[in-house]
């Protein structure tokens, strides 16, 4: 298994070492002929999606990665990747997020939750971190809520976490991704 990590910008390192740490290749995606090779995934790191959108327009790497997800290409967005994967951006994902939706006090905080699919005490890290605001179809489902708000959620091919698994040691969001695309 190949597993493309967008690294145009924010924590694409992490998530290439827990994929490491998994046994699971992967490689940097930073231009279009990147994205030429052979993937049977893709990561959406945190960071910052504005940055990363504009990135994504200038190298006209936009394109080819919606058509690819809609396509069916597995695809694990976290943070700034859930809000790429959301209306108004990429738009692949039937959700509506709200940016940096803890207010400035909140901005960053850690708590564990219960993580459908994936298990119980899952440790969960916010870094001026969206929810989701509104789930738009029933092809989507939430996974996971924190204070009465969506985290986490699946649509088919395609998941989505606000938080930052890979900035744990704990492998299991990314051990659910991976097993997704061997199921
Ligand atoms: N606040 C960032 C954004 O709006 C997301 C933060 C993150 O990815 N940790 O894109």
């Amino acid at each position: 298994m190949r597993i493309a990590v967008l690294a145009l910008q924010g924590a694409f390192i992490e998530h290439e070492q827990a994929l490491q740490r998994l046994g699971v290749e992967s490689f940097e995606v930073r231009q279009k002929k990147d994205w030429l090779q052979r993937k049977d995934g893709l990561i959406l790191p945190g960071g910052e999606s504005t940055v990363q959108m504009r990135l994504l327009r200038e190298l006209g790497l936009l394109e080819p990665i919606r058509q690819d997800i809609l396509n069916g290409l597995p695809v694990f967005g976290t943070c700034a990747g859930m809000i790429l994967l959301s209306q108004g951006h990429l738009g692949t994902m039937d959700i509506r997020v709200r940016r940096n939706a803890y207010g400035r006090q909140l901005g960053s905080f850690n708590t564990i939750g219960k993580v459908a699919e994936v298990g119980d005490d899952i440790p969960m890290t916010f870094i001026r971190a969206p929810y989701i605001e509104e789930i738009l179809s029933d092809k989507c489902r939430s996974l996971a809520e924190v204070d009465g708000n969506i985290v986490a959620a699946r649509q088919g091919n395609q998941l989505a976490v606000a938080f930052h698994p890979e900035l744990t040691s704990d492998d299991r969001m990314h051990r659910c991704f991976v097993d997704s695309i061997l199921a």
